[in-house]
């Protein structure tokens, strides 16, 4: 399992985000996980335009054709027929057969982008759901949303209930509260298998 994790593959299917900010969301996966994933590649994958694709398939493609340790991130709707989740769209999954995440960017923008503000608020919260996906790749799991960090924000890897606060609500209060360094025992889950240091 620990082979292969310090290179992450960085895969934009679909084309709403642009090159340089997906750098950004690159260079802060490395800094989130410093000393565990030293780099990034970025890459395309060309789909035909679809609104929603199916989170499995998408997982199993991308372990085909890039496998290793790898991020998909899709301007598609992700869906999935896992009985746990609440909705059948998701914002993000992991192959748990593989080392394959994927987000969508489907829900996460304010309706239109239409300032810089917008786009940077939307580029915040690929990244934050982007940080999660990759966390469950190095072996981290979901935990209640009330564990805050040493900055009073939220872990990366919380997680709340759709049920209550409803995809609108969740993006606002449970996304966009997360930060970009891990709670304690997140972090001391990182030291223990990889030797990172908080
Ligand atoms: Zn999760
Ligand atoms: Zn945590």
């Amino acid at each position: 399992m620990l082979e292969n994790l310090s290179k992450l593959h960085i895969v934009r299917i679909g084309s709403d985000i642009t090159y340089s900010s997906l750098k950004e969301i690159g260079n802060q996966i490395v800094e989130s996980f410093r000393g565990i994933i030293e780099e990034f590649e970025l890459s395309h994958h060309d789909t035909p335009v679809v609104d929603s694709i199916d989170a499995q398939l998408i997982t199993m493609i991308l372990f085909e054709e890039v496998g290793g340790h790898t991020l998909g991130i899709t301007d598609a709707d992700l869906k999935t027929t896992d009985e746990d989740e609440f909705y059948n769209s998701i914002f993000g999954g992991k192959n748990p057969n593989n080392n394959v995440a994927v987000v969508s960017t489907k829900k996460l923008g304010p309706k239109k982008i239409i300032s810089e503000k917008d786009y940077d608020l939307f580029i915040d919260r690929t990244l934050k759901v982007s940080l999660h996906e990759v966390g469950h790749n190095l072996g981290l799991t979901d935990h209640p949303s009330y564990r805050v960090t040493r900055d009073g924000s939220l872990c990366p890897m919380s997680r709340g209930e759709f049920n209550k606060f409803g995809f609108k609500g969740y993006v606002t209060v449970i996304i966009d509260g997360r930060g970009l360094i891990f709670c304690d025992e997140c972090a001391y889950f990182l030291n223990q298998v990889y030797g990172y240091i908080n």
